[in-house]
């Protein structure tokens, strides 16, 4: 079957009053942007609270699809034939012809559901409804109507032009990108940190990134398996500005001056100063990280405050209180995973204590970091100004 156009269902119950222009005026740039990658070329409209994309051309279904279900604030896609009003006996031939092309097994339950934004058609909604169904029954001995529970639903609707459809295609749901603000995603090579970007994406927040890594600890290959973890987010966030920060002088120096047990927490305080500077410079309202309670030592209740203590800024974590399966679930379903498990080291990896504190003191932490205490301003300096920008689209 050969669907011209669209029905893009939206959440319209999280949005109220003013809030709504600004939700759906996003919503329509967001597919705007989405079709961008799609062979083709498409209308996107907006009509009496609702959304449409119309196809001016040939074009690829599942690459459309792959397209729209990436969109956030998008709940339904509803593949749909549109037609001209040309009078009852037209539209019944259609919807027959319609029911044939679209489903190849009759042997189905359904009902017509007709509605009428149009209030002069000649015909009530019930009794459009009644005698669509009719013609059906007539057309295809199989079927057989269930009002209550059917299998198929048929929509018909009745507007300047005449909707039909009958099957939605689930999108990602959450809330338009834009309509959120910005946040600084701290993103490694690992499952978590993609996914946990994924997730305040969804939330209609735009995403920067800061990378850390430690050449030549760590390899360009690592660095370019970040830099497609960032594309892959982008596919759902939109393009992401990634800072990959060089971080080998500032690690060398606290493995040379501190306890090695506190290498991690020190190193971790260290990335999220570093993070939030790039994050304030750029209007983020927040840092996102993949961390998760108990997962390594380094995210321990006492880790985690102690790392926390140097961020002035919010720090989201959205996958707090997610055993790693359920991350590694949506790892792969937004298709993350295959990267993230390829095998390069990344900088955490190389300076890892045997036995990290689980239970770090900030008292502790902080008289360790006085060791630092000569050249680490002047370093987090150098590590800011010479930090590489790369723009990671889709
Ligand atoms: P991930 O799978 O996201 O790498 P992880 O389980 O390896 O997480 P940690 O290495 O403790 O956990 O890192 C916790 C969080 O700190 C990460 O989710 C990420 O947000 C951030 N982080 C860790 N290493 C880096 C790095 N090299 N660059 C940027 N952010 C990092
Ligand atoms: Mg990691």
């Amino acid at each position: 079957m050969n669907y011209q156009a669209f029905l893009i269902k939206y959440g319209e119950i999280a949005v109220k009053g003013k809030n709504r222009h600004i939700f759906e005026d996003t919503l329509l740039s967001q597919i705007q942007n989405a079709l961008r990658r799609v062979e083709g070329e498409f209308h996107v409209s907006k009509e009496n609270g609702r959304m449409y994309v119309e196809a001016l051309s040939a074009y690829d279904y599942e690459e459309l699809m792959d397209a729209l279900t990436k969109v956030f604030g998008v709940v339904g896609i509803c593949p749909m034939v549109r037609l001209e009003d040309e009078g009852f006996d037209a539209l019944a031939e259609a919807i027959v012809s319609y029911v044939e092309e679209a489903y190849e097994d009759k042997h189905f339950t359904f009902k017509v559901n007709a509605r009428r934004a149009r209030k002069n058609y000649p015909m009530t909604s019930m009794e459009l409804a009644a005698a669509l169904g009719e013609k059906i029954l007539d057309a295809f001995p199989e079927v057989r109507v269930d009002v209550h529970k059917p299998q198929v639903c048929i929509n018909v609707e009745i507007r300047s032009h005449i909707n039909v459809y009958s099957t939605e295609i689930p999108g990602p749901g959450g809330m338009p990108v834009g309509t959120a603000g910005k946040a600084m995603l701290l993103l490694s090579g690992g499952i978590d940190s993609p996914v946990a970007g994924y997730m305040i994406a969804k939330r209609g927040v735009r995403l920067e990134a800061t990378y850390f890594h430690a050449p030549p600890y760590t390899s360009e290959r690592a660095k370019q398996k970040v830099i497609d973890l960032a594309k892959i987010v982008a596919r759902y966030s939109g393009p992401i500005k990634l800072n990959i920060v060089n971080f080998t002088e500032i690690q060398l120096y606290i493995y040379e001056k501190c306890p090695h047990d506190q290498l991690t927490i020190i190193m971790r305080r260290y990335m999220m100063m570093i993070a939030e500077h790039f994050a304030k410079e750029s209007g983020c309202l927040g840092l996102i990280t993949g961390e998760s309670i108990g997962q390594v030592a380094s995210q321990t209740m006492p880790s985690l405050a102690v790392t926390n203590e140097v961020c002035t800024l919010p720090v989201y974590r959205p996958l707090i209180g997610f055993d790693k399966q359920e991350i590694v679930d949506i790892s792969y379903k937004i298709d993350a995973y295959e990267t993230s498990i390829l095998p390069f080291e990344d900088c955490c990896t190389i300076f890892v204590a045997k036995h990290p504190v689980t239970k770090p003191n900030l008292k502790s932490i902080k008289k360790s970091e006085t060791h630092l205490q000569e050249k680490i301003e002047e370093m987090m300096q150098t590590a800011i100004e010479t930090a590489e920008v790369i723009y990671a689209e889709p």
